[in-house]
Parts: C-alpha cells; structure tokens; sequence
C-alpha cells in the first residue's frame, strides 16, 4: 500500500487538507493522526471491515478492544447506551483531553470495535487536528496507537512513520504529542470509577469529580482492560526500571543509556544519558520517544528511573514496568 503524507500545522490546521484525510476515513481508509496523548491509527467505527484492517496494520490481537474518539460530548450517544450521571461530569470536566470512558455498548456498535465486549471506550482528544478530522469525518474515529502491537507508542511523526509507512493510506504530520503516553481508561459501568488504564488525569481528579473512584484492572483478580495481558512499549534494546537512582551503580557500557531526571546527569559516566527532563510530566513527553531514539542509537541496554507513584509518575511506572517485563533494579 502507498501511504501518503500531509503536514498540518495544530495551531490552525488547514481545513482543505484534513478533507482529503476524512474522505479516506470516510471511504474505509486507515489515518494516522496526532492527538495529544500519542499517534492514533484510525478508521470509521461504523465500518466493520475498515476496523478489521486496523487490527492487521498493526498486528494487534483480535480480542484486544479499541478506543473511538468523538469530536462532541452528545456524540457518546452514538456509541453508548446511556451516559451514567457520573460518566457526564467526568466529560465535561476533562474532555477534551486524555480521558477514555468506558460504558454500555449500543447495538448497533461493530462488536470488532469492542472485540467482542458489551461495553465501548470513547474518547474525545484536545488536539485540533485530531478534532477536525473527527468532525469532518462525521463518525466516531476508531484508533488505538499508532505503532506495530508490541512497540512504544509513537509521540511524533517520524516514529509514527517508522511503524505505519506501507500499511496505513495516510499520516497526517502535526509535530510532537505534547503528553507523551496513552490517555487514563476508566470504567464507568459500574458503581464506582475504576481506573483501568492510568494517564493523565489521574485518581485524585477522578475523585474531585465523582466523589469515589479506584485502580482496578491488572490490580484487580479479573482484568477487564483486555490489552493488558499483551507485550507493550518494548523497543529491541533490553530495558530494566532502576527504583533508586541515588544508588544505583552506573554501567560502564558504550551500548548502555540511562534515562533519568536532569540532576543525574553528571552521575552518567562511560555511558550515553537520555535526559527525562525535571518533572514527571517532561518525562511522560519523552518515555517512548526515548525507548525508540535508544534503538536508534544502536544501544543495547536502557535503564530508566522510575517515578515516584504519585500523579502522573503513576502513568509512567505503568508504561515503563511493561516495557521492563517487570524488572526492576
Ligand atoms: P490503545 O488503543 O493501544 O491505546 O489501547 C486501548 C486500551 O484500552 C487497551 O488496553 C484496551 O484493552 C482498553 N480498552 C478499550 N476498550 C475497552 C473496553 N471496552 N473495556 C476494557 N478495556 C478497553
Ligand atoms: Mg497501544
């Protein structure tokens, strides 16, 4: 397949250009998009066979469901059953943003979409080119990451382009994600939110808006964020999480590179040192765009500094665990 490219600025995207990338979504195509969280992989959620070819760009597994990204609140509708009073305030207190929502499937919803579940996750982006795509599409855009299943999720065009150039038939060029890691996931088809997924909104935010709220799928005895199960964020290199930078012993490796906050790069000796900035939120931004650079560089080995869990550190221990198959030094 050729894929094509357009390049559309986020700070006023060109509506001509965004209509060549609908129609495609329109006509069953596959989109690569920017949104504010990574690069999202897309197609109409309404057309079965066009989601099936999402699944075989990327090589995801069939029962792993996928997220659908509206550009209006009431759009929900089209996807959810009823929107749970609760549900409600959580949309218009963070959407648009990185918030996924977990509720009631309708019918008529592709059962693909869900893999098989009876409940749908829908989100609504904050980036106005993933925006206006969605709304000049004219349905809910279904996308999961832009990346081949197994990899870090791409935070710019380039490494968008690395995984989907041949097998999608567009990628629309708008930059850098600015967050860096996929949205929170959270169930609301029951009595209390839980957090299925964690990003950036966090559990205090969910409980400033609810009142009550929990972590739950791989935390809980059955999980019911079906992806979780999967390989995830691993580049080729090997990746160990380092839980005490203060003392952990630096490698004297050339293959090796630390990723950590700026106050430890002077500790970095006799190996390359990836800089996750000076705060947690810098370091979301950077995550997968550095797992992918180490590949890149030709390094062997990455070790990389574990957050505090607490707000958004929480999203990237959750990340970087995976990415480490759970090893931690
Ligand atoms: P990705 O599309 O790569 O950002 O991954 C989406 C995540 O949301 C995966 O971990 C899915 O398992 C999860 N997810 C999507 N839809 C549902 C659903 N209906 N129920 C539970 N988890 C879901
Ligand atoms: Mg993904």
């Amino acid at each position: 397949m050729k894929t094509t490219y357009i390049k559309v600025d986020p700070a006023s995207p060109d509506e001509a250009a965004l209509r060549e990338a609908a129609e495609c979504i329109k006509k069953g195509g596959l989109v690569a998009f920017p949104t504010e969280t990574v690069y999202g992989l897309g197609a109409d959620s309404f057309n079965e066979s066009a989601v099936k070819k999402i699944y075989i760009a990327k090589g995801r597994p069939s029962d792993n469901p996928l997220i659908s990204h509206i550009a209006h609140i009431d759009d929900a509708l089209k996807l959810a059953e009823y929107v749970p009073e609760d549900a409600k305030k959580l949309m218009e207190a963070y959407w648009g943003g990185p918030l996924t929502i977990i509720l009631k499937r309708r019918g008529d919803v592709p059962m693909i979409v869900s893999a098989g579940l009876d409940t749908v996750s829908i989100r609504m982006p904050s980036h106005s080119v993933a925006n206006m795509l969605i709304r000049l599409s004219g349905t809910p855009i279904a996308a999961p990451s832009a990346n081949l299943s197994g990899s870090p999720s791409p935070t710019t065009f380039e490494h968008c382009k690395a995984d989907m150039d041949g097998r999608v038939d567009m990628i629309i060029d708008g930059g850098e994600c600015s967050i860096g890691v996929e949205s929170t996931v959270v169930d609301m088809t029951g009595e209390v939110p839980v957090i299925l997924r964690p990003g950036a909104v966090t559990l205090d935010d969910i409980i400033s808006v609810c009142g009550k709220g929990m972590f739950g799928g791989e935390y809980a005895d059955a999980p019911k964020c079906p992806g979780m199960k999967y390989v995830h964020y691993s580049p080729d290199a090997e990746v160990f999480a380092v839980g005490d930078m203060e003392s952990f012993k630096m490698p004297r490796d050339e293959n090796a590179a630390i990723i950590a906050y700026d106050k430890y790069v002077n500790a970095a000796k006799g190996c390359r040192f990836y800089s996750a900035g000076c705060s947690d939120s810098e370091y979301a931004a950077r995550l997968f765009y550095l797992l992918r650079k180490a590949d890149e560089d030709g390094i062997k080995t990455v070790y990389a500094q574990l957050p505090e869990n607490k707000g958004m550190g929480t999203a990237i221990r959750n990340r970087l665990l995976k990415s480490a198959g759970g090893r931690v030094i």
